[in-house]
C-alpha cells in the first residue's frame, strides 16, 4: 500500500504556505491595494499568477492531464530540488541514483545534505532490477531514472521502470526531458495506474525555450499540492507564463523540428561511424549521441580550437572516452564531421 503521508516530511505536511495577496483574492477587481505593487502603468507593475492557471489549462490539453496533476517550475531543476525537500529528511533518508546520469539529482541531493545511493546502469545503459532492488532501504525515498537517459541517449526498458513503480514503495520519478525525440508515449498517461509516479518533462529540449526555464511536473493531485504547498509563491515570472502560452501554439513547428532533428541524428551517426578513431555510437532517442572515440579529451580539446564545442563525458562511469554531441543543423553537423576527419 502506497501511503503518502508517510513519505512526506512532517514538517512539511504540518506547515502553512506562504499566502500571497494573490491567494487571498482571487476574481478580479477595479483597485487593488492588497500586494504593495507600484500603481503606475507599465507592462510589469502586478505579480504574476502564483498557479499558472492559464498556461497549466493550455498544457492540459497538449499533454491531456487535468489541470491539479501539474505543477511548473523554473525548469526542470526546481521540481528536482522540491521533491527532494518534501520527501528526504536531512540526515536520515536517501535517493538511489542509477549512474551514469543528469548530475542535477545528485547536485540537489547534496545541496539538502541528503544521502545519495548510487547504482550503476548496466553496459547497455538500462536498469538491472536485482541490483536496484537490493539497494534501496526503508530510508530511501526517491528512485530517479532519466528515460530517455543522459547522457547516454537511450530510452530505459518501459516495463522495468514499471516494475520499480510496482516493487518499490517510495516516489519514482522518470525524468522526460527527451521524450519528443522518440515514438515512446511517455509515462503521463500512467499516472492514473501508480501513485508513486511522478514525470518530469521540460520545454528546454525539443519546444526550443531554454531561456524561458519551464519545467512540467506531472503527478498525482495530492503530490502536486504538496509542491504547490514548499514552492516561492511567484515561482514563475510574466514573461515566461506568456511566452510559454503563446509559444505551445506552435506544436506543429516543434515536431517539425523533431523530425529534422532525427533525420540529422541518424545522418550524424551514419557520418561518426565512418571514422576510424571513433570505436562506438551509441543508440539514441533523444537529440545528442554518446560516442566513444579513441583519445576523447584531445578530440574535445582539438575541436575547442576550432570553435567546435562537445561535451567530454570520458571522466563519468561507464563512459569512458565518451564524447557527448547534441545534434545541431545539417550544416553544423557537416562541419564537425569535416573536422573530425582532418583530425
Ligand atoms: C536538459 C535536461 C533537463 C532540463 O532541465 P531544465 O531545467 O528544464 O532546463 C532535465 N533533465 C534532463 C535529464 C536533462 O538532460
Amino acid at each position: 500500500m502506497f501511503e503518502l503521508e508517510k513519505l512526506v516530511r512532517k514538517n512539511v505536511l504540518r506547515l502553512k504556505p506562504y499566502s500571497s495577496a494573490r491567494d487571498e483574492f482571487k476574481g478580479s477587481a477595479s483597485v487593488y491595494l492588497d500586494a504593495n505593487e507600484n500603481p503606475f502603468p507599465s507592462s510589469f507593475n502586478r505579480y504574476p499568477d502564483p498557479h499558472q492557471v492559464k498556461l497549466k489549462e493550455k498544457l492540459s490539453t497538449i499533454k491531456k492531464i487535468p489541470t491539479d496533476q501539474i505543477f511548473l517550475g523554473n525548469g526542470s531543476d526546481e521540481p528536482i530540488d522540491l521533491l527532494i525537500r518534501a520527501f528526504c529528511e536531512p540526515g536520515t533518508d536517501n535517493v538511489l541514483i542509477p549512474q551514469p546520469t543528469y548530475g542535477m539529482y545528485t547536485v540537489s541531493a547534496e545541496i539538502n545534505n541528503i544521502e545519495i545511493k548510487n547504482i550503476k546502469l548496466t553496459e547497455d545503459f538500462d536498469i538491472d532490477i536485482n541490483v536496484l532492488n537490493d539497494s534501496w532501504n526503508k530510508h530511501t525515498k526517491l528512485i530517479f531514472l532519466c528515460s530517455p537517459n543522459n547522457p547516454s541517449g537511450n530510452l530505459l526498458d518501459p516495463e522495468k521502470i514499471k516494475t520499480v513503480l510496482a516493487q518499490f514503495h517510495g516516489i519514482v520519478v522518470v525524468d522526460e526531458a527527451y521524450i519528443d525525440f522518440t515514438n515512446y508515449p511517455g509515462f503521463v498517461s500512467l499516472l492514473k495506474t501508480y501513485p508513486n509516479l511522478v514525470v518530469l518533462q521540460t520545454l528546454s529540449k525539443a519546444w526550443g525555450l531554454a531561456a524561458i526555464r519551464l519545467g512540467m511536473c506531472f503527478a498525482s493531485a495530492e503530490i502536486i499540492s504538496i509542491l504547490n504547498k514548499i514552492k516561492p509563491p511567484y515561482n514563475i515570472s510574466i514573461l515566461s507564463q506568456q511566452t510559454a502560452f503563446e509559444e505551445l501554439h506552435f506544436e506543429v513547428r516543434k515536431n517539425r523540428w523533431v523530425t529534422e532533428i532525427i533525420v540529422e541524428r541518424e545522418k550524424l551517426k551514419e557520418g561518426l561511424s565512418k571514422i576510424d578513431s571513433v570505436k562506438k555510437v551509441y543508440p539514441s532517442a533523444a537529440n545528442f549521441l554518446l560516442v566513444k572515440i579513441t583519445n576523447a579529451r584531445g578530440v574535445y580539446e582539438a575541436l575547442v580550437r576550432k570553435g567546435i564545442i562537445v561535451r567530454d563525458r570520458s571522466n563519468v562511469i561507464l563512459c569512458e572516452d565518451c564524447l557527448r554531441i547534441t545534434i545541431g543543423t545539417r550544416q553544423e553537423n557537416q562541419i564537425l564531421l569535416n573536422e573530425l576527419n582532418q583530425l
